[in-house]
C-alpha cells in the first residue's frame, strides 16, 4: 500500500480540539489518511522531507470569490467613498462580475477562474468555499483536476420584480434573467457533488439578504435540510443592506434568516458586519456561524472583527473574500483588526485565529476530520519552509506562521493524500501560461470596462501626466 512520509521539524499537531506545535515528528500518510504522527516513521516509504519545515493543518478559507482577486488588483484599492457610495458591491463588484459573464468567451472566462485558483492551490488553504455566478462550472473541473477540497456555491438571486432595491435587482444582470439559478444548481449539483465525504461539493449559495426575496430563500433552506446540504449567503455586509432588508421584509437581518429558516447550524453568514448586539446573540445560540473577512473591510476603512464576533460566542471561520487570498495575510490582518478595534494586543491571537481557521472552520463544514493533524484526519496539509531570516528563530510556531510568514514560504501542499504542490509549483501545471492566459483575459475586461465607465477616476494609476 503506497505511502507518504512529511519529516518536518516541526509539526502543528491536533491534540484534544487543541493545535499544539511539536518537534521532531513525521505525519505517515495513507490512502488519503493521516495514519500516524510518529517520531519514528517507516523508512520504506516515500519520503518528502522539508529540513526546518513546519507541517499545518491546512487552512480552510470559508468566503472567496475566486475570480474576483485578479479582476479587481489594483483597482478597488484606495478608493475614496465617493467613487463607491455607501458599498463598492453593488456599485462597483457586481457590475464587473456581470460583465466579465457577458464580455468574455469560455476560453477567457476559464483563464480568468485559472489565474484565481492558482493563487489559492499556493494560498495556504486547501479547503475553499467559494460563491459565483453561472458560466463558472469551469472552476469545479479546475479543482477537481489540480486536487482542491471545494465548495461550491453557485449564486440564487431573486428576479429584479421581488427585490426592492433597483440597483440591487441590477446586479443579478448577466446571470438568470428572470430565473433564480436553482435550476442551475440543480445541473451542477447533479454533475460535480461527492457526497458528504467527497472532496468536491455543491452547495447552496443565495447571493444576499436584499438580493434575495423569501421564497427564494425558503426554497434553497428545503433543499439544504433535505440534503444535508450547507448553505452560505453574505449577510448585513453593509449599512445599505441591513436598511433595504428593513425597508422591504419589516425586519433585522438576523430575523429575515430566522423567518426563512436560514438561522441555524449548517449555515455561513459571510462578514455579518453589521448585526447588532442582539442579533449575534441570537446567530450565537442558533449554531449559524460567520465568515470574517477582515481585510476587504479594512481596505474600505472599516474594521470587523474577529474579538467582536467571538465575544459575543458567535462560531466564526475566516475568509479571504478574494482581496488577496494568501491565508496567512489574512489571519494577520483578522488579528491587527482585533487588537486595534479592543485596544489589546492580547486580542486576535495566533493560537485563536489558527484554531478558527482549522479546528472551528472544518466543525463548521461539519467535517470534523478536517483541519487537524492527528491520526484518522484527512490528509490536508501545508509544509512551510522556515529555514529563512523572516521566519527565524523560532519561538512560537503558531506566532511565526500567524505573524511572519506568508504563502510564498509554502514549499508543499498535500490534499485527500495527494501531493498537489512540491518546491511552491503545482504539480504538472504550466503556470507561466495560466498567468499569461489571465493577464490577457483581465486586461480584455478592464478596456471594455474602462470603456463603459465601470471605473472611477481614483482608480487610475499614478501618471507622469
Ligand atoms: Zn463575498
Amino acid at each position: 500500500m503506497p505511502r507518504t512520509v512529511i519529516k518536518t521539524e516541526w509539526t502543528i499537531r491536533s491534540l484534544k480540539d487543541r493545535q499544539v506545535p511539536v518537534k521532531g515528528q513525521a505525519v505517515v500518510i495513507e490512502n488519503g489518511r493521516i495514519a500516524d504522527v510518529t517520531a519514528d516513521p517507516p523508512t520504506d516509504a516515500e519520503t518528502i522531507e522539508v529540513p526546518g519545515g513546519i507541517a499545518v493543518p491546512g487552512f480552510l478559507n470559508l468566503h472567496n470569490h475566486t475570480i474576483n482577486a485578479p479582476l479587481f488588483r489594483g483597482i478597488v484599492d484606495d478608493l475614496p467613498r465617493r467613487a463607491i457610495g455607501e458599498s463598492k458591491v453593488y456599485s462597483m463588484l457586481m457590475p464587473m462580475g456581470a460583465l466579465a459573464m457577458t464580455f468574455l468567451d469560455d476560453e477567457e472566462l476559464e483563464a480568468l477562474v485559472a489565474i484565481g485558483l492558482l493563487e489559492i492551490m499556493k494560498s495556504g488553504a486547501t479547503t475553499l468555499v467559494d460563491q459565483f455566478r453561472p458560466r463558472q462550472r469551469v472552476i469545479f473541473d479546475l479543482a477537481r483536476r489540480w486536487g482542491l477540497r471545494f465548495y461550491g456555491a453557485p449564486y440564487l438571486f431573486s428576479p429584479a420584480a421581488k427585490v426592492g432595491d433597483a440597483t440591487v435587482a441590477a446586479a443579478a444582470r448577466g446571470s438568470f434573467e428572470g430565473d433564480t439559478g436553482l435550476a442551475h444548481f440543480e445541473r451542477l449539483f447533479a454533475d460535480y457533488d461527492e457526497g458528504p465525504s467527497g472532496r468536491i461539493r455543491v452547495i447552496l449559495g443565495p447571493h444576499a439578504a436584499d438580493s434575495c426575496a423569501p421564497d427564494l430563500l425558503a426554497a434553497a433552506n428545503r433543499i439544504a435540510r433535505e440534503r444535508n446540504l450547507l448553505a452560505t449567503i453574505h449577510l448585513a455586509q453593509s449599512q445599505g443592506e441591513v436598511d433595504r432588508v428593513a425597508k422591504d421584509r419589516g425586519m433585522s437581518c438576523a430575523d429575515y434568516m430566522e423567518s426563512v429558516g436560514l438561522l441555524r447550524e449548517g449555515v455561513i453568514f459571510a462578514h455579518g458586519t453589521h448585526l447588532t448586539a442582539p442579533e449575534l446573540a441570537k446567530v450565537a445560540a442558533s449554531g449559524a456561524a460567520i465568515a470574517n473577512c477582515a481585510s476587504v473591510f479594512l481596505r474600505g476603512g472599516k474594521s470587523p472583527n474577529f474579538a467582536h464576533f467571538k465575544a459575543h460566542g458567535v462560531r466564526v471561520g475566516l475568509g479571504t473574500d478574494a482581496e488577496r487570498m494568501d491565508f496567512f495575510s489574512q489571519m494577520r490582518a483578522t488579528g491587527f483588526a482585533s487588537k486595534q478595534a479592543t485596544g489589546a494586543g492580547d486580542s486576535g491571537t495566533a493560537a485563536e485565529l489558527v484554531h478558527a481557521a482549522t479546528i472551528a472552520s472544518a466543525d463548521i463544514l461539519r467535517r470534523p476530520d478536517l483541519g487537524r493533524i492527528a491520526p484518522g484526519a484527512a490528509a490536508d496539509l501545508i509544509v512551510v519552509d522556515a529555514m529563512k531570516a523572516h521566519l527565524q528563530p523560532i519561538r512560537d510556531p503558531l506566532r511565526t506562521l500567524t505573524w511572519y510568514a506568508s504563502s510564498a514560504d509554502i514549499d508543499t501542499v498535500v490534499i485527500d493524500g495527494r501531493i498537489v504542490v512540491r518546491r511552491g509549483r503545482l504539480a504538472g501545471i504550466d503556470e507561466a501560461a495560466i498567468i499569461a492566459k489571465g493577464r490577457a483575459a483581465t486586461a480584455k475586461l478592464w478596456d471594455e470596462a474602462k470603456r463603459l465607465g465601470h471605473f472611477p477616476p481614483e482608480a487610475e494609476p499614478a501618471s507622469a501626466g
